[in-house]
């Protein structure tokens, strides 16, 4: 890697994107931004654009990409819109790092582009891994792409576990991957309680600041049961290696249990700096601006088993990583689907896990064969739970 690094940031007016933005400014030295993109918030991304001078901005939508043009008129920096304007920045030849954190299954094309054209990608795109876990790891092995997971969990296993990639477990002495939740808002609601959860309760996460999707996820746990789908295919971790594990605190990110009774963890303050600048650096650490861990201030460290029946949609997500194939697939898109419903309020809280688990029942799950075929497989599952969503919406 050359001493000055050219970094796109897929998602640039997201938290994580502005996040990585913190980090990057504190080593100018090291970082240039490349490019940034953002779905369509045009006013955010032409002010990060004024300040960051990067080569290319990519709006998804065109009518945002004529209005940021038309705001960033006499600057150097070149407007482009799409798909695949996302993938060419993404993939562009003097592109070294890529941060993938766009929310979604949006996030899988540039994803994907980024790993067969070899580049370091700091994944926070979980949905990425959890529609093609397996294409996208075959697509960073054949680019010969650097992967880093950025999800701090993720972030927090990679730091722990044995320096090479293990073929299986086994080979690296790690009989289980703990894998911490905070529990979310809602750890210790009632079953009716929850029935009653209203979308500005549930964007109140107790321990992190996150978009609202992820945050939607914490409160269901659908958020672990992507974690775990995405440490399956980071790790080569079967379901029955990972455990959850409920740590209210957030300051254990996951840890790694080895055969000799060892349980390594990785600690720190929740704050995504940290994971970022790990992705960032590697192998070498960098200042990230986060506060030290007072560990008298923290006190104590809690730990409970996840309650699947309050929360089913982690025994959902767990259900679509043992089926396989495109099950995982259908999982994210009816999930993407009931979270913004929910958030639109058209469907209440636990209507969540019943629509996903309608749309599970509804179709056919084939082994993965192609990108395309995730694509085609991701509409039908929104369509149907459009309808779900008609049908027994309240
Ligand atoms: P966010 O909602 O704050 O930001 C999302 C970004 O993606 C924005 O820049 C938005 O413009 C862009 N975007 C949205 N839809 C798009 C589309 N269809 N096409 C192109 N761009 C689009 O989300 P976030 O909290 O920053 O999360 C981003 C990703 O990182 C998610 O996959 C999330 O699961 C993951 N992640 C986030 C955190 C966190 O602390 N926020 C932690 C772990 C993992
Ligand atoms: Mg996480």
């Amino acid at each position: 890697m050359p001493m000055l690094q050219n970094v796109t940031i897929l998602g640039a007016t997201g938290t994580i994107g502005l996040n990585t933005l913190d980090v990057i400014a504190r080593h100018p030295e090291r970082y240039r931004v490349f490019a940034l993109t953002a779905h369509s918030r045009v006013d955010e991304l032409a002010e990060l654009c004024l300040r960051y001078r990067p080569r290319y901005a990519v709006m998804l939508d065109e009518h945002a990409a004529q209005k940021l043009q038309h705001q960033l008129q006499g600057s150097d920096t070149q407007v482009l819109a799409g798909v695949e304007a996302l993938e060419e920045v993404a993939a562009h030849p003097e592109v070294h790092v890529v941060m993938a954190a766009i929310v979604g299954a949006a996030g899988l094309r540039p994803s994907i582009a980024a790993a067969y054209a070899g580049k370091r990608i700091l994944l926070a795109n979980k949905e990425t891994l959890v529609m093609a876990g397996k294409l996208f790891m075959q697509a960073v092995e054949e680019g010969g792409a650097t992967l880093l997971p950025i999800d701090s969990e993720h972030n927090a296993i990679f730091q722990v576990m044995p320096p090479t990639r293990l073929a299986a477990l086994e080979d690296g002495g790690v009989r289980r991957i703990l894998l911490t939740a905070s529990g979310g808002p809602f750890r210790k609601a009632s079953a009716a309680e929850l029935i009653a959860v209203t979308p500005a309760q549930a964007l109140n996460h107790p321990n992190w600041v996150m978009g609202p999707k992820i945050t939607i996820d914490s409160a269901t746990l659908m958020n672990k049961g992507l974690e775990v789908i995405e440490a399956h295919w980071l790790f080569n971790a079967p379901a029955d290696k990972i455990e959850v594990v409920v740590h209210p605190q957030s300051v254990i990110h996951s840890m790694v249990e080895y055969v000799d009774g060892s349980v390594l963890a990785q600690m720190g303050n929740p704050d995504m700096r940290t994971p970022i600048a790990f992705g960032l650096g590697y192998p070498e650490r960098l200042d990230a601006g986060v506060r030290a861990l007072d560990l008298f201030q923290v006190g104590r460290l809690d730990f409970e088993a996840p309650d699947m029946a309050r929360f089913p949609c982690l025994r959902l997500a767990f259900g679509a990583l043992r089926q396989g194939g495109t099950a995982p697939a259908i999982l994210n898109a009816a999930n993407e689907v009931a979270v913004e419903a929910f958030l639109n309020e058209k469907i209440g809280f636990q209507d969540i896990p019943r629509l996903i688990e309608s749309v599970l029942a509804r179709m056919d799950v084939e082994a993965v064969t192609s990108i395309a075929q995730l694509i085609e497989v991701d509409t039908m599952a929104r369509a149907y739970a459009m309808e779900w969503r008609q049908l027994e919406a309240c």
